[in-house]
This record gives structure tokens, C-alpha cells and sequence, in this order.
């Protein structure tokens, strides 16, 4: 899920009042940002207040599906139609592709209330950690399921670096060096060769920017006629 932290209200407030608006319409997400407790009903219903509070109007507020759903986002506009109408702007509480998916469902200025920080995994209630960065050529094959690019705060695809000390990372002291767990790991399943150095990564097929059109795929590779 992506995860995400509540902007500085002070940079909000300043957003909304660089746009001139004095009635704002919020917009949620029912999906990563609710987890997060960033861009639920608890935190929507406490961004109004502050909004209220600093003498701006609320005209609405929804939290949709999922923002950064397209069609899901459109309906949600359509359903609050009037609220938005009433809006001079629109606050919305989700990540910067659910913003983005919300300035296109509506011809009102849409500001964003979160920061969008990583791709994150639920470790359990309330932590998340990054387990990967998207960079389009895996090598989690190699590395007994252990990334290094996200892990090591170094990045570091074949390590450990210099600075490694007593199996410990020598930036996050207080964790084992990421490579050092890789090789343990690889070892325990017996497979230490799988631990040669590996090649440079592919960043080309990283895409940037991204888009995926399954369809569109199938049609010219033949697959899944
Ligand atoms: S190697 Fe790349 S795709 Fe695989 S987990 Fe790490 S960042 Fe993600
Ligand atoms: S000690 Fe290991 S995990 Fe830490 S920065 Fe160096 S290689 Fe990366």
C-alpha cells in the first residue's frame, strides 16, 4: 500500500489560501490512507474542524472506493456534485495519485493534505515498512526474498560496504546489515551460490512514466486469445 503522512497544517492552511478559497470540499481514501489513518473519516472529520475552525466552510466531504481509481473517482464527483459545486477548492486527504485522479474528476482546484512517503508493508496496526522500490528489475531471486536496494540504507545491490561492523549496518546501528542477512538467509536454504555478485540492475525498465495497458499488451503479444 502507499503510505502517507499528514502534511504540515500550517502549509495546508497556506495552500487554501493561496487559492483564495474560503469553501472547501475534502476528498478521502477508503483504501491506503484509511489504513494509515491519514485519509479516513477520523482524520477527514479532524481536517474539517481545523478548516472550520480557521473560518473556511466545508461544503462536503466523501470518502470514495479508492482514490486513485479513475472511474471510482468520477462517481464519487458525480455524487457529491452540488458539495463540489459549492467548493472553491478541494482538500484531498490520499496519496499524490489520488490527488491527481481527483483533479481530473473535477474542474475545481484540488490541493493535497498528504505526503506521500513509500511503498509500504503493514507490519502490523499502525507500522509500515518499505520493502521495495519499484525498480522494475527484481532480484529478490537472488537475495533469499531479501531486497537490498530498499534495506540497505545504502541501497547497496552487492555489499555489505566497509562501514558493515560485527554483522550490524554501520547507518541503521541498531539493525543487521542487509546483506549480512541476506548471506545468512542464503545459507540456511543452502544456497550460498546464489550469493555471487550480481550484474548491474536494468534501470530501463523502471518506467517512468509509468503505464501498463494490459489490453493493449495481449493484443500485440497475441497472448490471451
Ligand atoms: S529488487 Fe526492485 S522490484 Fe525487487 S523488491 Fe527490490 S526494489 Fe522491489
Ligand atoms: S552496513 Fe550493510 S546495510 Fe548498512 S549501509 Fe553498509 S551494506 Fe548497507
Amino acid at each position: 500500500m502507499i503510505i502517507t503522512r499528514p502534511r504540515d497544517w500550517d502549509r495546508v492552511r497556506a495552500q487554501i489560501a493561496d487559492l483564495g478559497a474560503t469553501s472547501v470540499f475534502i476528498m478521502g481514501c477508503g483504501q491506503c490512507a484509511t489504513v494509515a489513518n491519514t485519509g479516513g473519516e477520523a482524520e477527514i472529520l479532524a481536517a474539517k474542524e481545523r478548516l472550520e475552525a480557521d473560518g473556511v466552510t466545508v461544503t462536503g466531504w466523501s470518502v470514495g472506493e479508492v482514490a486513485c481509481h479513475a472511474g471510482g473517482q468520477r462517481l464519487e464527483a458525480r455524487k457529491h456534485a452540488g458539495e463540489l459545486e459549492a467548493a472553491d477548492a478541494v482538500l484531498v486527504l490520499a496519496c499524490g495519485a489520488g490527488v491527481q485522479t481527483m483533479a481530473d474528476a473535477t474542474t475545481k482546484p484540488v490541493t493535497p493534505g498528504l505526503e506521500s512517503v513509500f511503498l509500504g508493508n503493514v507490519v502490523r496496526h499502525g507500522v509500515f515498512e518499505e520493502r521495495c522500490q519499484m525498480c522494475g528489475d527484481c532480484v529478490l531471486d537472488r537475495t533469499a526474498g531479501i531486497c537490498p536496494v530498499t534495506a540497505c540504507p545504502k541501497g547497496l545491490l552487492n555489499g555489505p560496504c566497509g562501514g558493515m561492523w560485527d554483522g550490524m549496518c554501520e547507518v541503521l546501528t541498531d539493525r543487521e546489515c542487509t546483506h549480512v542477512a541476506i548471506r545468512r538467509r542464503l545459507a540456511e536454504q543452502n544456497r550460498s551460490k546464489a550469493g555471487a555478485p550480481l550484474p548491474p540492475k536494468d534501470y530501463s525498465k523502471k518506467l517512468k512514466p509509468g503505464r501498463v495497458d494490459i489490453r493493449a499488451d495481449r493484443k500485440r503479444t497475441g497472448e490471451g486469445r
